[in-house]
């Protein structure tokens, strides 16, 4: 117990105290006190008012009408600088199912429990100043941490009704501590899954991405799936369930995408690549054809790129998150053939994906790699292509990497602006990712001026096209890779 030593929390508490209040350590922070873990943040709950804590704490802020108040502190540590305390509170009335009808404040630490979800949530450790604390567990939290079980605080469907997100949390808890729902909480939510219509979307988005970061985050999913969750959070994982694939598969479709989030899970990937190796595939039920050892899945990772941009936007989850998640999805599919793969090649996929996503994308593909159940030993071959790349990336993959820009083009020619100088530095941008070494002021200028006589017509259909043929020649290469696999 020497966490509860730390000196902020004593401070706040024993003033608390001091100024004839209760104080105690209440929720996760106890939990994982009690697991012998670092608490993820401190709450300390009181019988004292917001108004009365303001005046214990001039230097506080009162931010809300849920009855928290945050006091500052001098701590380094980020998880101390604020702590919060929030007065007793009775469970409200919840006739939206949402969120309750008014905030009652409650008179003891025994009320406060008894409205919170879980039993390993619903304990206290109540500060004294003269005596030790005191372990306030009125519904058997203890007993339930000591056997890793998840259980609802009084009655389970009582209490889903109340709060259907609590359905999604029991998921969560089970998925973080590795624990399991217990029988009656587990078929409450298999009786009242529907209810999570009801929820806002930014709750179920928070609760969806703390699943997916959890130990257990494959565990997790699966168990929204059979608890009948996963159908209101991300419907369109359930088409995949029994979707069997092709002799370079074991599993279906829903268990690759479970196992190539278990990989990213047990390498402690970032919230964006695990996002992306659940939905990696998402795209595979609309796009197989034929059935089989040789069903094939032609197009899915665009298909998968569009699915998940409509799914991360229902979910709320911000632009960057949804941009780059959609985007590693979409060109997930890259080959790494070494015989294949030419330098222009590489110098394409690094414009298409952005450097600063290159190491996220070889993680999702080698997620996709391990979790295909028969991962081809063939790692070798991802390291050519990331030595690949590597040589690419310092070459020009972007108009500003030219040497030649709009204005020495101008000065040079005496071309007015217009769009026309636009598209010439396209063309010319296309010619150098299939061969830097004429990426040189001279050479570029020369061939700018070849192009002067055409008319701005022409030159706008001429960048077009060389971007295009330049796509197909690789997308070409790139598919007959593909039909060798399947893919
Ligand atoms: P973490 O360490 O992930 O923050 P936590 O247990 O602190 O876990 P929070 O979501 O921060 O989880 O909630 C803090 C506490 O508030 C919980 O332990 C629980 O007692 C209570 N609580 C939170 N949300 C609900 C809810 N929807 N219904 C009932 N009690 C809740
Ligand atoms: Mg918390």
């Amino acid at each position: 117990m020497q966490t509860i030593e730390k000196t902020e929390i004593k401070q706040v508490t024993e003033a608390l105290l001091k100024a004839g209040f209760e104080a105690c350590l209440v929720g996760g922070c106890v939990r994982d006190i009690l697991r012998g873990k670092e608490p993820k943040d401190w709450d300390i709950t009181t019988n004292a008012t917001p108004a009365d804590i303001q005046k214990i704490f001039p230097d506080s802020v009162y931010e809300n009408n849920f009855g928290t108040v945050g006091v500052k502190t001098e701590s380094s540590d980020p998880k101390l600088k604020i702590i919060e305390i929030t007065t007793y509170r009775l469970e409200g009335k919840y006739t939206d199912k949402r969120h309750p009808d008014e905030v009652r404040f409650a008179n003891t630490i025994e009320e406060d429990l008894s409205r919170r979800d879980f039993t390993v949530n619903a304990m206290a450790l109540r500060i004294n100043l003269e005596k030790p604390f005191e372990l306030i567990d009125p519904f058997g939290g203890i007993q339930d941490l000591g056997r890793k079980i998840i259980k609802a605080v009084g009655n389970p469907e009582q209490r889903f009704e109340e709060d259907a997100l609590r359905m999604m949390r029991a998921v969560r808890f089970m998925a973080q501590l590795g624990f399991e729902i217990e029988g009656e909480t587990e078929n409450a939510i298999k009786k009242h899954a529907g209810l999570l219509e009801f929820i806002s979307r930014e709750r179920i988005r928070d609760e969806f991405s703390k699943t997916l970061m959890a130990d257990d985050a494959a565990g997790g999913i699966d168990k929204l799936r059979e608890l009948g969750l996963l159908k209101y959070v991300v419907p369109e994982l359930m088409e995949g369930v029994g979707v069997s694939q092709n002799q370079h598969h074991v599993f279906t479709v829903f268990e690759h995408n479970l196992k190539s989030l278990e990989y990213t899970a047990k390498k402690n990937f970032s919230l964006e690549i695990r996002l992306a190796a659940l939905l990696h595939d998402v795209g595979k039920p609309k796009s197989k054809r034929g059935n089989g050892p040789d069903a094939t899945f032609y197009g899915h990772q665009v298909i998968g790129a569009r699915m998940a941009a409509q799914i991360l936007d229902r979910l709320k989850f911000s632009k960057e998150i949804t941009e780059k998640v959609v985007g590693l999805i979409r060109e997930h599919m890259f080959v790494y053939d070494p015989e294949t793969v030419t330098d222009a090649g590489a110098r394409r996929l690094l414009r298409r994906v952005g450097s600063e996503n290159m190491d996220d994308l070889f993680s999702l593909r080698e997620a996709d790699r391990i979790g295909s159940g028969v991962p081809k030993a063939q790692p070798y071959r991802l390291r050519h292509l990331k030595f690949r790349i590597e040589k690419v990336s310092n070459d020009p993959i972007s108009a500003k990497m030219l040497q030649l820009d709009g204005n020495d083009l101008m000065k040079e020619t005496g071309l007015v602006p217009s769009p026309k100088i636009g598209y010439i530095l396209a063309i010319l941008l296309e010619e150098v990712l299939d061969d830097p070494a004429i990426n040189k002021k001279e050479i570029l200028l020369d061939r700018a001026k070849q192009m002067l006589v055409l008319k701005e017509e022409q030159l706008r259909e001429m960048a077009k096209f060389a971007k295009k043929s330049a796509n197909e020649a690789q997308t070409k290469i790139e598919e007959d890779i593909k039909k060798k696999y399947f893919v």
